[in-house]
């Protein structure tokens, strides 16, 4: 695999500033050097130092941006200083997001602007605690530098911590020169990583492919029952680990709307969210053909077997779904008409343009006897009421205690997620201000995203009626 990476040092940053330490995720991968040593943490993570033995490097990978092939990406300005076991046994890799230009920057500086280093630490982390595969924030750094995008910014630096950088794009990468070894040996350690499992079995690389599948597609389904939207859902951005992957322009949804597109560059609305479980299969039939030559000899019977499992995500999406759905709605038994019930719901929220995340957190408190707020945040609506009815009689089935019910109902449907407009102020104090307050009460707030706290009822409502649409921005 060494036409897949280069080495490359980070540039050294002028003066840096740490913002933010994760601690709790030191720990988990035995860092422990780097919370005792503040010097030398603030060192290694700004690029200014390497850690001992570190060859850093730089990946190599190909991509579909928007639908459009561009075979020569890779991290442009990220770079692995290496990998570490955590505590429970499994390898992370650990990358600068920002630290300089690297050989794959083609035109880019390298660097990475303050405001979306500290997005991604606030929203990466918040996806975890709300239990969605995802890479990790171990720091964010101020570089005291200034860097040059629509207008002049202040530079920042992010260490990620993932279970690996292996993208699709980078099954299109050893794929495009139709040099089949090189394919091998990314599917072969790839396997070894990720899916051991798969290496036993009759067909390893169809396994892995089908293994890839199910990780991504129920990774989609997470997404879509908190309301993320990715936002650049480029086969170069989705990980083979299934982990969410390159948080750019990502955002939460307010009102349910299946069109909703925040990202500026998304004119077409390609990666909105109704869409994402579609693109979700379009990308891994990308990852599909770089494997045809290792899945079968005969070219004809690896893409009937390829496509044999292509088919199946749809499916299988639907199953993980459903199943998150249920449990929002309440429900653990499985019923036939249980898919309909939740459709209706999706509806009705469209057609009242209610906020997506309480109208699931308020639906349990009318099991215990609060009709009257999610009435209101479905302006009363008849048919929300009909709604209601053909649900609680469905509830019934259940034969469990309502007051049961409804607390299982708190534990999967948030109260606090990274509501945009609170994204923006933090990261306006932070950015311009020089002021960490409003991120740090943020980040606190999600860091227990379950738990309802009186005097927090700010951070659980939605924008403010605005006739600017909320949009965001790639550029990390
Ligand atoms: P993204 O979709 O934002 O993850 O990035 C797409 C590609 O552009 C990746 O190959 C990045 O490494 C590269 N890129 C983005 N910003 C920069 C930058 N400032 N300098 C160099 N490369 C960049
Ligand atoms: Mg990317």
């Amino acid at each position: 695999m060494h036409s897949m990476y280069k080495e490359c040092n980070p540039t050294p940053a002028l003066s840096p500033k740490m913002l933010l330490f994760n601690e709790d995720l030191a720990k988990e991968i035995n860092l422990h050097y780097l919370i005792e040593n503040s010097n030398e943490r603030l060192d290694i993570l700004s690029g200014n130092k390497l850690i001992k033995d570190s060859k850093p490097i730089a990946f190599a990978y190909s991509g579909h941006q928007f639908g459009h092939f561009n075979p020569n990406l890779g991290d442009g300005r990220a770079l692995l200083l290496g990998e570490i076991l955590d505590q429970q046994g499994k390898l992370k890799d650990i990358q600068l997001k920002g630290s300089g230009r690297t050989p794959f920057s083609r035109r880019g500086d390298g660097k990475s602007a303050l405001g979306p280093v500290l997005r991604e630490y606030l929203i990466s982390e918040s996806m975890h605690i709300l239990g969605i595969p995802t890479t990790r924030s171990l720091a964010a750094i101020n570089t005291g530098e200034k860097v040059h995008r629509d207008e002049e910014t202040y530079g920042g630096i992010m260490t990620r911590v993932a279970s690996s950088h292996i993208r699709i794009g980078s099954f299109e990468y050893a794929y495009k020169n139709k040099d089949i070894s090189v394919v091998k040996d990314l599917a072969d350690y790839s396997i070894s990583r990720h899916y051991p499992d798969t290496a036993s079995l009759d067909n390893p690389y169809l396994a892995f492919f089908a293994a890839v599948c199910n990780e991504q597609a129920s990774l989609v389904a997470s997404w879509m029952t908190v309301g993320f939207i990715h936002g650049v859902m480029n086969t170069d951005n989705m990980a083979v680990s299934g982990e969410t992957i390159d948080y750019g322009p990502c955002a939460f949804m307010d009102a349910y709307g299946p069109a909703t597109v925040f990202s500026s560059i998304d004119v077409n609305g390609r990666y909105a969210y109704g869409n994402q479980p579609a693109i979700l299969t379009w990308n891994l039939t990308r990852l599909a053909e770089t494997l045809i030559p290792l899945v079968n000899k005969d070219k004809d019977e690896s893409i009937k077997l390829l496509t044999e499992v292509l088919q199946l995500i749809k499916p299988v999406y639907t199953n993980y779904w459903l199943s998150l759905m249920r449990s929002k709605i309440g429900l653990s038994k499985e019923e036939q008409n249980d898919i309909e019930l939740i459709t209706n719901l999706l509806e009705i929220m469209e057609e009242e343009k209610a906020d997506f995340t309480n109208s699931f957190r308020l639906l349990s408190k009318a099991l215990i006897g609060d009709t009257q707020s999610i009435r209101k945040l479905f302006n009363n609506s008849r048919r929300f009421d009909g709604w209601m009815m053909v649900w609680q009689e469905r509830i019934s089935q259940e034969g469990v205690a309502e007051e049961k019910i409804a607390s299982s109902m708190d534990k999967v449907n948030p109260m606090y997620i990274p509501r945009n407009h609170k994204v923006e102020e933090a990261l306006e104090a932070s950015v311009f201000d020089n002021d960490m307050k409003p991120f740090n009460k943020l980040y606190s707030v999600l860091q227990n995203p379950y738990h309802e706290i009186v005097g927090l009822e700010s951070f659980a409502e939605p924008a403010p009626e605005s006739n600017i649409p909320y949009r965001t921005f790639c550029g990390t």
